[in-house]
């Protein structure tokens, strides 16, 4: 039976959403943690953006180095030869190139400079090109997907797979299904095509877990793999998108979902770290009642609920506490006196904040480069270095200056 991956794209939809900001450092931890909890793959940058590359290629060198076990890093693009042409010397060689299909963005966004016939034209060039430069594993994404005309978007995804892509991205851009509609229409979807499908959906009207997990059943039960598209605490243009932890949740616990398997072993206990670094770089709670990691999510008072749930745990929780590290922090806040490192640390203070975290130096020099990468660290990220944060920096230092490198 066809299975289940998780493809997160907070490192490229989340950080391109209005207010939301997060620096390569930070994007780069988001990899390193999405690669320990066993995710298959991160969206993780726009190759073609010139001040991406260092980031991306840093990453890309950390990938090389084993840093990021299994993951693959996958930049993001517009399904144009030019957007292609920019990315490829990077480096990066896993790509989802995407154009819109709906006749509501073909008439009103292109407005005459596309039409249905040319918009495959345009991402038939683009896939052949990326394909014939090297690319591994090409994802073509179908935007607006939900609201395409489906012989149209049956048309479209054939053309792509004999261009050689590998997947199609069902894209749910506006959150407009239901888990009904997209079960329906990814089923056809791959049935009809027999390409993997990639579900990526939107919370627009709260839908964007359930809508992701039916359309996941849709492309299985249509006989192919299906790729879900997610975000860190659910973070994502306008209302968000299908949030991480949620989805695994619901494919683990939810109503006749245990025959549909995720392909990669989840490390769960890495969950509740990265939910709270991700909210900690982008200065964004977590809510309260978030599943999974929300405060409240084990929590009980009600006369009635708190007398269910000390008699049997089943009583009201669907799972266990004990599956993720609710108590893992990312910040640096010990009791009483704690000293922490930024831009203006000088070194004794630095030397006992590594000693404190295990992490010795050779010698002066060595502590100094040291040093004066965190205080770079500090000036790029503007914010106080976690520990991982200061674990990395010691133990890759090229990589993380050609991180905190920009070049305009
Ligand atoms: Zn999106």
């Amino acid at each position: 039976m066809a299975k289940i991956y998780f493809i997160d794209v907070t490192n490229r939809d989340a950080v391109q959403t209005s207010r939301i900001i997060m620096s390569k450092l930070q994007k780069t931890m988001v990899n390193l943690y999405l690669s320990e909890m066993g995710i298959h793959q991160s969206e993780f940058a726009f190759p073609y953006v010139k001040h991406e590359r260092n980031y991306v290629q840093a990453n890309l060198e950390l990938k090389e180095l084993g840093a990021m076990g299994n993951l693959v890093l996958e930049g993001w693009c517009r399904a144009i030869v030019g957007d292609v042409t920019e990315s490829l010397p990077t480096g990066v060689r896993d790509l989802n190139i995407s154009i819109s299909t709906s006749d509501q963005m073909i008439t009103h966004k292109f407005r005459g400079k596309l039409d249905r016939e040319k918009v495959i034209e345009e991402m038939v060039e683009a896939a052949t090109y990326a394909k014939k430069g090297g690319v591994n594993t090409l994802g073509v994404n179908a935007e607006d997907a939900s609201r395409t005309d489906m012989g149209y978007l049956i048309a479209f995804a054939q053309a792509a797979k004999q261009a050689g892509a590998d997947r199609i991205r069902y894209c749910d851009t506006l959150g407009y299904d239901t888990p009904m509609s997209i079960y329906e229409r990814v089923k056809t979807l791959a049935e009809r095509v027999g390409l993997p499908v990639e579900l990526h959906c939107h919370n627009d009207l709260g839908m964007a877990v359930a809508n992701s997990i039916a359309g996941a059943k849709g492309a299985i039960d249509g006989g192919v793999d299906a790729y879900i598209n997610t975000s860190v605490n659910g973070i994502g243009e306008r209302a968000g998108q299908a949030d991480l932890l949620s989805c695994i949740l619901g494919l683990g616990f939810a109503r006749d979902m245990a025959a549909y398997e995720i392909a990669d072993p989840i490390n769960l206990k890495v969950a509740t770290k990265l939910a709270k670094y991700v909210s900690y770089a982008f200065d964004i709670p977590i809510p309260i009642n978030q599943p999974g990691v929300g405060a409240n999510v084990f929590a009980h008072e009600a006369g009635i609920h708190a007398d269910g749930a000390l008699k049997d745990r089943r009583n009201y929780e669907l799972f266990d506490y004990e599956l993720l590290e609710l108590d893992e922090d990312v910040e640096r806040v010990p009791p009483r006196r704690v000293i922490t490192t930024g831009e203006f640390s000088g070194l004794a203070g630095f030397r006992h904040v590594y000693g404190t975290l295990g992490i010795t130096f050779a010698d002066n020099t060595e502590a100094q480069r040291i040093l004066e990468l965190a205080q770079v660290a500090n000036a790029h990220t503007q914010q106080p270095l976690t520990d991982d944060e200061l674990r990395f920096i010691a133990k890759y230092p090229e990589q993380a200056t050609k991180i905190f490198t920009l070049t305009p």
